[in-house]
């Protein structure tokens, strides 16, 4: 009898959705290993526990073994060690790295630095001691952006960990290429990395160690989350200085749009939601957008609501919002901020907001039930990035029937149809990164937003589009077969 074989898989990430969360990584990493597992794939997740996470999972009632076994990694000249919890979540099983050391601070520091940079080396070497515990042995080591992009480093030039070099295929996903994870080359010596490994061909980057750089070359394998970002990052304007790195490599590069874990996102289930709405009755989302409007304190005049959610920084197009504000506002709509980020973005916001207390509202911070709210309760989402990977917000919008106004860049002109380009159109489009284009796309969305039955005809179809991972699953698992000589 022919053996079947399954890709074993292990994911490293600093983030896991619900457990731990900044932006879309963490939705991916919450979600992809889940449906790769429904296609038989062996998928499990490495990733750290950061505070909280193990509570999460106790109050969860999952399962949580705290094995005997520790993690030992040296780096800088001592021995790092942190103990391995096992759980499981939503049939996924992770393995945690505990030590309060390395993982008891904000996810991301605001400064990388050697010191700052610790708990993402230990995270990726840590990576190939997981896959060789007793009883379960990966195949393949998918490592998520920068701070795991040092597994594939570690196999080609650490000098303990280049012995495991044959024992896994390796696979990186770049999910935004804006974080390279740019360091003095002293870590070179305190990760026991061989200093050969430093040359153009490898880890030097302008006289820096770039550990994307690293992460790129030697991978097996490159994903970007969206075809778009895949072609964009091998140009001048959209490669972040890694360009030519990424055209020399892009015989192993391909993009993979992001999909939707629609048991998270899914209206007609949200229990943070006020009420629930489907395709065939959005009465609910009536209701959600009158408990929006009662906790801003504002009395429903008829405008539409439209709302940003993410991180306040220039890759979301801040620098074009912020002129654009009374303009946009001119046309007709309330706007309201949701996010954090860089600190004058949000100080700038906040200011406006106080100005204008009828027409803007902005919540700096992060709060997953009020994003929640503003996707099920808001009218038009906003994201007029400079750049975006993939983005997952406009995804999560359209299937909450708030209608996306978007910048035609990477997983954006994926995944968005204008209403004036096809008749099954569900979103309004502009391609320049300029105000004027900005405010335009705004005015044409809510000048339909008063044609009240193509406007619900435009939401329908939104809420119909599928971006499960159905499809984008498929094509990681074609992709592991190949890497494993499967197909
Ligand atoms: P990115 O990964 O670049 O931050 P994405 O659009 O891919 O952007 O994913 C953003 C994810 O993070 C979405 O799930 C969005 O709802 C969520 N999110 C962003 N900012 C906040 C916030 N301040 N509060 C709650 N959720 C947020």
């Amino acid at each position: 009898m022919e053996e079947t074989v399954t890709p074993q898989v292990l994911h490293v990430a600093t983030e896991m959705a619900p457990l731990s969360k900044v932006g879309g990584l963490g939705d991916v990493v919450g979600s992809l290993p889940k449906a790769l597992r429904a296609l038989g794939v062996d998928a499990r997740v490495l990733t750290p526990a950061w505070p909280g996470v193990l509570d999460r999972l106790r109050d969860n009632g999952a399962p949580l073994l705290r094995s005997r076994e520790r993690i030992h990694v040296a780096l800088r000249w001592q021995v790092f060690s942190a103990r391995l919890w096992r759980s499981e979540w939503d049939g996924t099983p992770l393995f945690l790295l505990d030590n309060e050391e390395l993982f008891g601070d904000a996810i991301y520091p605001d400064t990388l630095t050697p010191d700052s940079a610790l708990p993402f080396a230990f995270l990726s070497f840590a990576a190939l001691e997981v896959a060789r515990r007793p009883g379960w042995d990966a195949t393949i080591l998918h490592g998520h952006d920068w701070p795991a992009a040092l597994v594939s480093v570690g196999l080609q030039w650490h000098r303990h960990y280049r012995s495991h070099r044959n024992a896994f295929e390796t696979v990186l996903t770049i999910h935004n290429l804006a974080h390279q994870g740019i360091l003095s080359p002293l870590v070179l010596d305190e990760w026991g990395l061989d200093r050969r490994s430093f040359s153009m061909e490898g880890l030097e980057y302008y006289g820096q160690l770039n550990a994307l750089k690293g992460g790129i070359i030697t991978a097996d394998a490159v994903t970007t989350v969206s075809p778009s970002y895949s072609w964009e990052i091998q140009k001048p304007d959209g490669g972040m200085g890694l360009d030519g790195v990424l055209t020399a490599e892009r015989q192993k590069l391909s993009g993979i749009l992001n999909g939707l874990d629609l048991d998270v996102w899914n209206p007609a289930r949200d229990e943070s939601l006020p009420a629930n709405f489907d395709t065939s009755d959005l009465r609910g989302k009536t209701k959600c957008r009158q408990a929006l409007l009662k906790l801003l304190g504002w009395e429903d005049d008829g405008r539409p609501i439209a709302c940003f959610i993410g991180r306040i920084v220039e890759q979301k197009g801040i620098d074009l919002l912020l002129p654009s504000l009374e303009s946009l506002v001119a046309t007709g709509a309330r706007l309201v901020f949701l996010g954090s980020g860089f600190a004058p973005f949000e100080k700038a916001l906040r200011e406006r907001a106080a100005r204008f207390p009828h027409d803007l509202a902005a919540h700096i911070g992060f709060s997953e039930d009020l994003a929640r709210l503003l996707y099920g309760g808001s009218d038009i989402l906003l994201m007029p990035s400079l750049f975006e990977p993939c983005g997952l917000s406009q995804l999560i919008a359209l299937r909450y029937g708030t209608v996306p106004v978007v910048r035609a860049t990477g997983g954006l002109a994926d995944t968005i149809i204008d209403v004036d380009g096809a008749p099954d159109g569900y979103g309004f489009l502009f391609s320049d990164y300029d105000p004027e284009e900005l405010i335009t796309a705004f005015r044409r969305a809510v000048t339909l937003y008063k044609d009240r039955k193509r406007w619900t005809a435009i939401q329908r179809q939104g809420m119909a589009k599928d971006f499960s991972w159905k499809a984008s699953a498929q094509i990681y698992l074609r992709l592991y077969k190949k890497l494993l000589g499967l197909d």
